[in-house]
């Protein structure tokens, strides 16, 4: 089976359409998305409703998904991230609301070797940013391939017998990172919609469980245009700005 795996989508239509068009539908079995489809992007309800008609095996919430749907208080978040959150609340119709609140929590077991989550599989909200984080993480999961986003930072950690280490994409547009016997794996694709990595391009993922693989992808997108959709709605501009920075 091959899975899109998304994560991160943060209502980017623009990217999201840009990861769709270079990941088109044959090229892959069933998707699976980690969270996060709303929060700081111009197109919620655009957004949820391109991810409805994938129809995904498997979508679990984000944060942002949580609050912009009033499941979660926006406490938690800093004033950006509210003031784009509340937008994101006001302008999502009673539909897509519905929509976010049916969503689980992570993790998730998807067959019998892979595991999602949107933060880590110890609990949904929390990160996994380096290593010691990681090591922390491989002790919950319940799959040798655990999928996480929240980051919006590409990677992969690999726990072998003896060494846990961190591989990070390489230059270009695909990495392949191949699964190895008895080793485990926290794979996360970057974000669709906001990379924080410093490359503004779209992050992806393709996941081949037969082969024994998953491939960390990156596309090109408008940024401009995705900027100029969140000027218009009167996002804090600041949100326009590090989509091309890809910070
Ligand atoms: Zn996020």
């Amino acid at each position: 089976m091959r899975y899109l795996v998304l994560t991160d989508l943060h209502a980017n239509l623009h990217a999201l359409e840009a990861v769709l068009a270079a990941a088109p539908a044959g090229t892959y079995d069933r998707v699976v998305i980690l969270g996060d489809l709303v929060g700081y992007g111009a197109a919620p309800n655009e957004v949820v409703e391109r991810v409805r008609a994938l129809d995904p095996l498997v979508v679990i919430r984000g944060n942002h998904d949580k609050v912009a749907c009033g499941v979660d208080s926006p406490d938690e978040f800093n004033a950006i991230a509210r003031q784009a959150v509340l937008w994101t609340h006001r302008t999502l119709t009673a539909g897509n609301q519905e929509y976010l609140r049916s969503l689980p929590a992570g993790p998730r077991l998807v067959g019998d070797r892979i595991e999602v989550c949107h933060g880590s599989p110890a609990d949904e909200d929390e990160y996994i940013f380096d290593g010691a984080d990681a090591a922390i993480a491989f002790d919950a999961v319940a799959r040798p391939v655990c999928l996480f986003g929240h980051t919006h930072l590409p990677v992969a950690f690999v726990r072998g017998r003896r060494r846990l280490e961190a591989r990070l994409p390489e230059e270009g547009d695909i990495t392949l990172v191949t699964f190895e016997p008895d080793h485990l794996y926290l794979v996360n694709p970057g974000s669709v919609g906001q990379p924080r990595d410093g490359d503004p391009r779209a992050a992806f993922a393709i996941l081949d469980d037969e082969a024994g693989g998953i491939e960390l992808r990156r596309v090109v997108y408008p940024v401009d245009a995705a900027q100029q959709a969140i000027r218009d709605a009167g996002l804090p501009p600041v949100l326009a700005t590090r989509l091309a920075a890809g910070r």
